[in-house]
């Protein structure tokens, strides 16, 4: 039988001195404040080394690693420099049981993915998932507020409310501990294949703390994922998204991920996680508490703006009612367009960039 310590803030760890579980005091002061390592929580030294936030094999990949992202300041960072601190056994621990196998799979495609997927890869993938909208929102810890360095407004991060980012850092770090996960802990995972004949964007990336869903494109594959959903959204969907046009275009396909998102913020009560030491052997799990699924009247407005914040660069091009830019923008926040769906409920193909 295993012992473990409990220390007096709730923090687990092992006798090997393995931290099992983070408190959530823990998590908030030492791995997003202070920059411990985020997967063991030790301090920082020159064992030191940085986790790409977008791995690098994805970076190679698209072929990307010159490129800029967009930082919620209003600043741009170069995929190649976007990082945050981990120990260099972490990172290591890291590579091998996330980024080795998924990389093998994603760079064969859309059916590589899918048939793994299928073959019992499907809680690789979401622990995955969940550390890539993990690590970008730690690294929002290290970006201003205010991208002039003048003004001291604080980092973007300590606005952020962080209890469901400790639940999401405790999935994404649980395989490096040791900690089993319950199958009813992972969320909803939609997979779509895009048109890989168009020269669009090789990969994309959006996500949403509000609503912790995130839509990640990597060539011909789109994934989106509902992390702490258990699964709900999928079922208040399977009516309305049953049939998508395929191929999907790159606007649509941002109404999907919105769609998912506006569901999860419609649930009235999250579920309720915890981890805990289970059978003889105590061995660490987390598992969650679902509670009737109630929700909220729905409220187009909300996906109104979750769709039009979730265009990006996308907007500029976009034309409703025969009005664009900003114009374009305000209807889509009403909630009553649709790049999927005609007035019908009928599948619009995706050569039709027109909502109504
Ligand atoms: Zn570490």
């Amino acid at each position: 039988m295993k012992a473990y310590v409990v220390e007096p803030d709730g923090t687990a760890k092992d006798l090997d001195g393995r931290t099992i579980f983070f408190s959530f005091e823990r998590f908030k002061n030492e791995v997003c404040q202070r920059g411990h390592c985020f997967v063991c929580g030790a301090t920082l030294s020159n064992r030191f080394n940085s986790e790409h936030v977008f791995p690098n094999w994805l970076l190679r990949h698209c072929g990307i690693h010159d490129e800029t992202l967009n930082l919620p300041n209003g600043a741009e960072a170069r995929y190649s420099t976007y990082k945050i601190s981990c120990c260099q056994e972490c990172n290591g621990l890291l590579a091998y049981i996330y980024e080795t196998p998924i990389s093998k799979v994603v760079m064969g495609g859309y059916d590589s993915l899918l048939e793994y997927l299928r073959s019992g890869g499907h809680e690789k993938v979401c622990g995955w998932l969940s550390l890539i909208f993990l690590k970008v929102h730690l690294k929002d810890f290290r970006n201003r507020i205010s991208p002039d360095h003048r003004k001291d407004n604080g980092m973007i991060g300590d606005q952020y409310e962080l209890s469901e980012l400790h639940h999401i850092h405790a999935v994404a770090r649980a395989a490096t501990a040791g900690v089993q996960i319950d199958r009813d802990v992972y969320g909803t995972l939609v997979i779509l294949q895009l048109d890989a004949s168009k020269k669009e964007t090789p990969f994309d990336y959006a996500d949403n703390l509000a609503g912790r869903t995130l839509l990640i494109q990597i060539k011909d594959i789109a994934l989106i994922y509902v992390l702490d959903d258990c699964g709900a959204t999928g079922g208040m969907l399977s009516e309305k998204l049953k049939k998508l046009p395929h191929p999907i275009s790159a606007i649509q396909l941002r109404e999907v991920y919105a769609r998912h998102l506006t569901a999860n913020i419609h649930i009235k009560k999250s579920p309720k996680f915890r981890t805990e030491f289970f059978g003889p052997d105590k061995k660490p799990r987390i598992t969650v508490d679902l509670p009737v699924l109630e929700i909220y009247d729905y409220e187009p407005s909300i996906f109104g703006r979750m769709f039009a914040g979730a265009l990006g660069n996308l907007a500029e091009g976009i034309i409703v009612d025969g009005r664009s830019g900003k114009e374009a923008l305000e209807i889509i926040a009403t909630g009553r367009v649709s790049f999927l769906f005609d007035e019908e409920g009928e599948v619009r193909n995706a050569n039709m960039e027109e909502g109504d």
